[in-house]
């Protein structure tokens, strides 16, 4: 493979892991007992497996179709 390709790659492939690691911060913190956005309990199943989430699977899954 040519150098400059495999520098190129390379560096796509690092930018890709520090973009992982980021969303992965975001999601650091206390989990909400109710979801922000409609306020009925989030099931602690969910707590757990999304640490720092603020918001119910459903109201999540309705801002992440907004977002596109
Ligand atoms: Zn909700």
């Amino acid at each position: 493979m040519d150098e400059h390709l495999f520098e190129l790659a390379q560096k796509a492939e690092q930018a890709r892991l520090q973009q992982a690691i980021d969303n992965r911060v975001r999601y650091q913190g206390e989990s909400a007992e109710d979801c922000e956005s409609c306020g009925i309990e989030i099931p602690s199943a969910r707590r757990l497996a999304v640490p720092g989430c603020q918001t119910c699977f459903d109201c999540q899954s309705l801002r992440e179709v907004r977002r596109g």
